[in-house]
């Protein structure tokens, strides 16, 4: 009998579980990315897993190479994490920017999450966090990314390069 491992799996079941107990909601583009198979990672745009929280690229970036880092749990505050999720969002954001520093040379970079709908969150109920790489003068950009097209491909490029970057730095922690 051949036998296939695939951790994943486990995760993927995981995920159902989870999604019975609530955890985990369907219709979250976060929750979607959180428990898909690898095999649709690059569609969904996710560059990186770890222990408490993945990584994935903003579908409706600011900038080339804007990250968004979440816990797996649908949770929508901050005051709902784990202190292991606190702490592992807080070391992926490190990670993340070095990551971004090895792949773009950024002068600069946002850091936030906007929590609760009024402060203009998209997905008041998923918990992320937003990292964004900054270049002097990059304001204009925002002129240049609105052919949707373009920003689709550079997407999908974006994704290979950090999905390799981020397996080249994994396990590398301080
Ligand atoms: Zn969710």
């Amino acid at each position: 009998m051949d036998v296939l491992w695939a951790p994943w799996r486990s995760e993927y079941i995981q995920g159902f579980k989870d999604e019975e107990k609530g955890l985990i909601k369907p219709e979250c583009f976060l929750c979607e990315a959180a428990a898909c198979d690898p095999a649709r990672e690059r569609e969904l745009l996710v560059v990186a897993r770890r222990k408490e929280c993945f990584v994935m690229l903003n579908k409706f970036p600011y900038n080339g190479g804007h990250l968004l880092i979440a816990p797996y749990r649908h949770i929508g505050g901050i005051d709902e994490l784990t202190d292991a999720e606190l702490c592992d969002i807080m070391r992926v954001t490190r990670e993340s920017i070095a990551v971004l520093k090895k792949t773009s040379n950024p002068h600069g970079f946002n850091i936030g999450a906007n929590l609760g709908r009024v402060a203009g969150a998209g997905v008041p109920g998923h918990l992320h966090y937003h990292v964004v790489p900054r270049w002097s003068g990059d304001t204009s950009c925002l002129a240049v990314i609105s052919d949707t097209k373009v920003v689709s491909q550079s997407l999908d490029e974006l994704q290979v390069i950090l999905a390799k970057q981020f397996l080249k730095s994994e396990g590398t922690s301080k």
